[in-house]
């Protein structure tokens, strides 16, 4: 079933937590670390997952993500990992996308041998490349779309198809999309994670994570959370669930940027490349016109030799050079030089990353201000 989205209605009223005592506007933070064990109910415990506030923010991701339950992690990463130690043993196989965030790969590529399970890398997520990748092990399918720099696509009904076939478990990095823009859900993907230190925290200044999917996984990934530990303090599930209020609106602004700086960056002369799924040229972008509400609000780029990307970096003076991604504020960055500047020239080279790659998050500032900085610095940095 389908639920009837209405996203701004959800991030201001799902899962609220109500001030019963004062009728106030804003959910009371519950920071207590010692609760009467006497009461109903099961121990309330922040490590347990299950405090006031960390219950209602919960509720509230799994309603934006039309699934039935959800947790709140310290970190995008607590919540992968937890993931990954909940669903999988020694001796299993997984199957990921090849092109996923850096700590993922890394967290596979530095743990999982030491833990006895067998993965594999798949450059591009289709039936027969899936096919290929099976074995007896197999249990899980984890994939990230839009990817990270390229926003590549991978087609979620292909995903979810064979996963069922195959009684595999599905999981999805949603980070790049925010439940605004694609709910994996109703594509039959089973577990959905997101790095709330992006869209769904918006202001960058909050680390968390989250994860949803039905009350039995939920309730399967709560049992090795609490032993890892990994959950979010009271204070910071309260600023998210704040941030979340208005993650319709900043998101619907950023995908708008997002859509119009690529069609421009697209028209110029300088430019080599845009990708951006929004636009008609992009390969996969039947793909993410089926399966997303939204484009989203990252994109990356490319200058040919007329502009040296350093000089234009320099010259940028509203949108900032920044590490991370998705705050209100428009900000850019070298993959080369940080996410991917582990890979050899040839590594990145081999997956399409050049080192003239400049990825761009779109803010909320109005799009000509974005575009009359871009603009500037172009102008100023053009090779003589
Ligand atoms: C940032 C990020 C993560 C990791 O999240 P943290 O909050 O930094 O641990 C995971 N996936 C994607 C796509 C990200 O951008």
């Amino acid at each position: 079933m389908k639920k009837k989205p209405a996203p701004n209605h959800l991030c201001v009223h799902a899962g609220e937590l109500r001030d019963e005592v004062y009728g106030g506007a804003t959910p009371p933070i519950y920071t207590s670390t010692a609760y009467d064990y006497r009461s109903e109910g099961t121990n309330l415990y922040p490590r347990y997952f299950n405090t006031p506030n960390q219950i209602a923010l919960g509720e509230k991701i799994a309603a934006l993500e039309h699934t039935e339950a959800g947790l709140i992690f310290g970190s995008g990463m607590a919540a992968i990992s937890a993931v990954f130690m909940a669903f999988l043993k020694s001796g299993d196989h997984i199957i990921m996308q090849r092109a996923i965030y850096g700590g993922t790969a890394h967290f596979a590529a530095a743990e999982f041998h030491r833990v006895g399970i067998d993965y594999t890398l798949l450059e591009e997520i289709t039936p027969e490349n899936l096919e290929q990748a099976m074995k007896p092990e197999t249990k899980m399918l984890y994939v990230e779309t839009p990817s990270n720099p390229l926003l590549e696509i991978t087609d979620l009904e292909v995903v979810s198809a064979f996963a069922k076939a195959n009684s595999l478990k599905t999981v999805i990095d949603n980070t790049f999309a925010s439940p605004i823009n694609q709910n994996p859900a109703d594509w039959g993907i089973d577990i959905i994670m997101h790095s709330a230190t992006k869209y769904l925290g918006g202001h960058s200044d909050i680390c968390a994570g989250t994860v949803c999917g039905s009350h039995d996984d939920m309730d399967r990934l709560w049992k090795t959370a609490k032993n890892y530990g990994g959950s979010l303090s009271d204070h910071t599930v309260w600023l998210l669930d704040r941030s979340i209020k208005t993650l319709g609106l900043r998101v619907k602004e950023q995908t708008k940027n997002a859509g119009e700086l690529a069609s421009w960056l697209d028209g110029l002369d300088c430019v080599a490349r845009v990708n951006y799924p929004g636009l008609p040229n992009h390969k996969n972008h039947e793909v993410a016109k089926k399966q997303m509400h939204g484009y989203g609000g990252m994109l990356s780029f490319e200058f040919n030799e007329q502009v040296d990307p350093d000089a234009f970096l320099e010259h940028l003076e509203v949108i900032r050079p920044a590490l991370s991604l998705a705050g209100v504020e428009s900000i850019i960055l070298s993959p080369a030089l940080t996410s991917h500047s582990l890979l050899t020239p040839e590594q990145r080279a081999e997956q399409g990353i050049s080192d003239r790659l400049l990825r761009f998050s779109c803010g909320i500032e109005e799009f000509e201000v974005l575009k009359t900085d871009i603009e500037n610095a172009i102008e100023k940095s053009k090779k003589q």
